[in-house]
């Protein structure tokens, strides 16, 4: 009997589960991918689309195209998961596993904070993304803050990348010298274990007079007078208010009983979840590495080669690290790379300057995660 792995969520991790137990046993295991969308989308993918460098049918890939042995995606909205009996229910039926994957990513709240969801705007949905897109080219004057709404958020260079590539439109459409661009974190720095990739976002910030306000959070903001108000009490004028939406686990995940503490806890080396034979990949839970697709991927990785060798017999694998490269985009096609390491005690991110080349290695990194997980050539 095929050992039966259900697989929620297909996104960055979901699909590198699939994929990696599908090469190595295809007669083995019976993957069910379950996913209440019918495609992927890359999250830098957001960019692409606020920006219109591309269009939406541009950037989806579809679920209908997974052709794997041994796995069957499901497109199905996950209504309850008993992490138990290891039961999952969706809006069209149950599935009963014998291991169990979450990797459900993470949710917004966008109904904090206050005068958010009247006056702001945001590009982490798609929804968002594409509004924020028709809107911008009726933006000819005033000021622009990017905000950080709450921690953790996903991709921490992206409010950074966000204002850069928005000072490269602007500056395209002519109205850039009208216009103020001001980043607000409750971060030091752009991407705290990354000094030099930091120094560089910074450098190229005060080069394109984008301010940067640091230590900071919006605490509520007044789409009547136009203000944000800052956790130690200044306020801040704006025009355009886009916020980096409050992060949650998805409903059905707090529902499971399975987060503690608003996020799923898992073993740091083995990425298991207290309930025997139910891991958990990604953004989804608080393993302690950035939540971004290159590390859901990584972690995604661990897990399959832990099923594999509970389904062969061998060794055990090797523990989960925390590494990942991580690209950023810095507006003029340029892009650059950070090879963050989280597995010591500090993590550490060397960074490789923004360039085309490595322009041109996150084309690639993109091309092969297609390739390798919907069969799609370039
Ligand atoms: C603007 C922006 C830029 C980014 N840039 C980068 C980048 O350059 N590099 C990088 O590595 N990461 C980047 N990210 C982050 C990256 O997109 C996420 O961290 C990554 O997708 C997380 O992978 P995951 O597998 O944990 O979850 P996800 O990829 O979010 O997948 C979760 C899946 O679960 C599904 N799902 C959720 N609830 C249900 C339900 N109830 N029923 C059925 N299905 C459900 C969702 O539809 C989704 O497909 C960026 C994100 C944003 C917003």
């Amino acid at each position: 009997m095929a050992t039966r792995v259900v697989v929620l969520g297909a996104g960055f991790g979901g699909l590198e589960l699939s994929t990696q137990l599908s090469g190595a046993l295809p007669d083995d295991v019976s993957v069910t991918l379950i996913d209440r969308n019918e495609a992927f989308v890359f999250g830098f993918a957001k960019f692409d689309l606020l920006f219109g460098r591309q269009n939406l049918e541009q950037v989806q890939s579809y679920y209908r195209d997974i052709v794997k042995p041994g796995v069957q995606f499901r497109q199905e909205n996950i209504t309850s998961i008993d992490p138990v009996a290891k039961r999952v229910v969706t809006d069209k039926g149950t599935h009963e596993a014998d291991v169990l994957v979450v990797a459900l990513g993470a949710d917004y709240d966008f109904s904090a904070p206050p005068g958010f969801p009247e006056g702001g705007h945001e590009f982490y949905s798609i929804e968002g993304a594409l509004k924020l897109r028709d809107l911008l080219p009726s933006f000819t004057t005033g000021k622009v803050i990017i905000a950080v709404l709450g921690e953790p958020f996903k991709c921490p260079p992206a409010p950074c990348e966000a204002a850069m590539l928005l000072d490269e439109y602007l500056t395209e459409r002519g109205v850039r010298p009208v216009i103020e661009i001001s980043v607000v974190t409750p971060w030091g720095r752009p991407i705290p274990p990354s000094p030099a990739a930091s120094k560089a976002i910074l450098d190229r910030f005060a080069e394109r007079n984008i301010e940067w306000t640091p230590g900071q959070l919006v605490t509520s903001i007044d789409p009547g007078t136009k203000t944000a108000s800052l956790r130690d009490g200044g306020t801040l004028p704006y025009d355009l208010f886009l916020g980096v939406p409050i992060h949650r686990v998805p409903a059905v995940v707090a529902a499971s009983g399975l987060a503690v503490d608003g996020w799923i806890p898992v073993d740091r080396g083995t990425l298991a979840t207290r309930f025997p034979d139910v891991y958990a990949v990604g953004d989804v839970t608080s393993v302690g590495v950035p939540k971004a697709g290159v590390f859901a991927e990584g972690a995604a990785g661990v897990v399959a080669e832990r099923i594999i060798a509970k389904i062969r017999g061998g060794e055990e694998p090797t523990p989960y690290g925390g590494l990942a490269s991580c690209y950023v985009e810095f507006g003029d096609h340029l892009v650059g790379r950070v090879d963050a390491d989280f597995s010591g005690p500090t993590p550490t991110g060397p960074f490789a300057a923004a360039s085309l080349e490595t322009a041109e290695e996150k084309k690639q990194f993109a091309s092969t995660r297609r390739q390798r997980w919907f069969g799609y050539e370039g």
